[in-house]
């Protein structure tokens, strides 16, 4: 049984005292609830210790949004993993659409990040999904297949249970436009299949994929309800505690 993940993408958005406000709001949320769901929140890099302390002992964990695979030294504007652990990050996003397609970050680069990540025990969620003109033209399996390889290159089964996977189809992220929830199924198997042939079938029932791409509470049941969908990396709709709250919950 995978135990399911909500994770917050809130991306370049949030100041310090509406995101401080938002995560004491989500903290108040999950108070007092079963906690059979992980909740993640990934805000903008100056935030993150204040929202680290705002979301205090609620069970909800925090994460950066990209991080560098280098230690430390001359690399004008990046962030270390170690820099992210010594201010309580638990969790890093990688390979977000947003950064392969607007800042031209490749799959070699995404890889280098997340063994820099798992190294350090520091968890990735680690972003796939294909572009609408690749689905398309059905090529949906194979550039899966091209960035799970690229992204897990050189990665052992045993450092996948510190990775989680998420299909986010670039057409629906921030478009309003959803995958169906047979779309996100088909794809997460497909995920699962790549690991069960490139790793073996144990490692692709163990990992948790999330599906992303304008998730919001009118659909999240249906999308959670998927066999194969063992959570959610939602963005617009992290960003209030009235959306996100019943993304969480539909996750229990
Ligand atoms: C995301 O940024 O990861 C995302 C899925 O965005 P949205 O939910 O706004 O589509």
């Amino acid at each position: 049984m995978r135990r399911p993940m909500i994770a917050g993408n809130w991306k370049m958005n949030t100041d310090l005292a509406s995101g401080t406000e938002l995560a004491k709001g989500l903290a108040s949320h999950v108070a007092g609830k079963d906690s059979s769901v992980d909740v993640l929140v990934c805000p903008p890099f100056p935030y993150l210790q204040a929202i680290k302390e705002a979301v205090g002992d609620s069970g909800i964990s925090v994460g950066a949004q990209n991080c560098y695979f280098e230690e430390s030294g001359a690399f004008t504007g990046e962030v270390s993993v170690d820099m992210l652990q010594d201010i309580g990050c638990d969790w890093v996003i990688l390979g977000h659409s947003e950064r392969r397609h607007v800042l031209g970050e490749c799959d070699g680069t995404i890889n280098k990040k997340t063994k820099a990540a798992i190294a350090k025990n520091l968890g990735v969620v680690l972003c796939v999904g294909e572009l609408l003109e690749e689905r398309e033209s059905d090529k949906t399996g194979e550039v899966l297949d091209t960035q799970m390889k690229g992204g897990l290159a050189d990665v052992s089964e045993a450092d996948l249970s510190k990775i989680i996977i998420a299909y986010e189809p670039v057409w629906a992220i921030g478009t309003g436009k959803t995958a169906s929830p047979e779309q996100a199924d088909q794809a997460h198997a497909h995920l699962r299949n790549w690991l069960s042939s490139n790793y073996s079938q144990a490692a692709a029932e163990a990992m948790r994929i999330l599906y992303g791409g304008s998730v919001k509470p009118s659909n999240a049941e249906e999308l959670l309800g998927q066999p194969n969908v063992d959570g959610a990396l939602v963005g617009g709709a992290s960003l209030t505690v009235d959306n996100f709250g019943p993304i969480i919950d539909a996750g229990r």
